[in-house]
């Protein structure tokens, strides 16, 4: 027997008959022999209609109350799935955030889970009950109600299966699994059978946009396995777990890419301590985040620095930077806002040498230049043209084996 934590996102419960297929699921799993903890979200758009009222109904940022308006969107769910699984004969009880002490900070809208009773949940289990849990929504210390941030449904249920010490957490979506690389880009991507939690971070925030980041790192941190698999296919879906010593780990997991990237370069700084804090340090304090960072070597005492940010904000780093180039004396501003960032990401590549330059040649091969390079232990990332987004992918796709009938180029 098993305990499973098991969460349902907008998209599988957005009507009352996805609701029952839902609960058929569960049920199947009680039935299976298996206690379950069900986290949802609200049906598909819930959210996103509640915050458009509160916007009709006022211009300011009413945190607080703005938090008691979106979580009833999982009121609602919790509610109707419980009773579906009563109707099933399936035994279940449904709980809110703060009826199962979901004790967060007080940080509205992006708040942080700190620690859960488990007593209810675990009475529940231990009489055959189905719990089922409002995603997305706590209470801080002094009961008032919280949300995690978007996608906060994630973090809801892994929380909850670290907290209980389930055997699996299953997030269950409108994918079949996590791929190897968008497969709206190259339609030869491959789902993955397991990946590890470093790896989806690494995915994730470069912008695959399965699992809330969050979530993963709650995963990693307390050695949750987390499967996402589809409500709607059957299929084992991707386990993201920690590296498994007894496999051969693949080069390369995935390719991963973001679109929304800017770039801007000084040119012709005076190199001198305390350039680099100059620059960023206005573009920081902005609230502005940066992501690459170059600095050339200098020549006759001037260097260039280059760095990326969001293409949001693009125009508001490129005006701040206009008095820092002047404060500095540095020679010219230059700016783009039609670059993108492809990353190969895989823990295969700290005991393999080469991968870099498999991923140059190839993009060379395609005629394809490379405006800025960044590595950690187990990434590489380019930043090109983004008229190059599709080809690249698609060739480093393939050079590395990901293609679904694919194999390894001779590295
Ligand atoms: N309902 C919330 C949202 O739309 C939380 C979630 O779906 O995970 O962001
Ligand atoms: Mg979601």
């Amino acid at each position: 027997m098993s305990l499973i934590v098991q969460k349902y996102g907008g998209t599988s419960i957005g009507t009352i008959e996805k609701i029952g297929n839902v609960a058929d699921k569960v049920a199947a799993c009680v039935k299976n022999g298996n206690k379950v903890v069900v986290a949802v979200s609200a049906m598909s758009g819930e959210t996103n209609k509640l915050i458009a009222l509160a916007n009709e109904m006022s211009e300011n940022k009413h945190a607080r109350e703005l938090d008691v308006l979106v979580s009833t969107g999982e009121q609602v769910t919790i509610a109707l799935l419980t009773m579906a699984l009563l109707d099933r004969g399936c035994d279940a009880r449904s709980y809110t955030g703060a009826q199962i002490r979901m004790v967060t900070d007080d940080a509205h809208g992006k708040a942080r889970i700190k620690n859960i009773q488990c007593e209810n949940m675990k009475a529940d289990l231990d009489a055959n009950r189905v719990v089922v849990v409002a995603g997305f929504q706590g209470v801080d210390e002094n009961g008032n109600i919280t949300t995690l941030g978007r996608g906060g449904s994630d973090t809801t249920a892994v929380a909850i299966a670290a907290a209980l010490e389930a055997d699996e957490c299953q997030i269950y979506t409108d994918v079949s699994g996590v791929y190897t690389t968008d497969p709206r880009v190259e339609p030869k991507a491959r789902k993955l059978d397991r990946i590890t939690f470093e790896e989806m971070l690494e995915m994730a925030s470069l912008g695959s946009k399965v699992l809330q980041i969050r979530a993963v790192e709650f995963a990693g941190k307390y050695n949750v396995p987390l499967r996402v698999l589809s409500s709607f296919e059957e299929g084992e879906g991707t386990l993201i777990a920690l590296e498994d010593d007894g496999v051969e780990q693949a080069l390369i997991s995935g390719i991963a890419f973001n679109r929304d990237e800017a770039q801007l370069t000084i040119k012709g700084v005076p190199d001198q301590p305390g350039v680099a804090s100059k620059i960023l340090g206005p573009v920081t304090d902005a609230n502005i985040e940066i992501d690459m960072i170059v600095q050339n070597t200098s020549e006759d005492g001037f260097t260039d620095f280059t760095f990326t940010v969001h293409r949001n904000d693009y125009q508001a780093a490129h005006d701040l930077l206009k008095g820092v180039c002047a404060d500095l004396g540095a020679k010219k501003l230059k700016g783009d806002d039609a670059i993108v960032k492809i990353s190969l990401v895989g823990v295969g590549m700290r005991s393999h040498a080469g991968i870099a330059n498999t991923m140059f040649a190839t993009l060379a091969n395609e005629n394809i230049n490379i405006l800025m390079i960044s590595t950690s232990e187990i990434k590489i990332s380019v930043v090109v043209d983004e008229k190059y987004l599709e080809l690249g992918v698609r060739s480093l796709h393939e050079a590395f084996g990901l293609d679904s009938d694919g194999h390894l180029k001779n590295l």
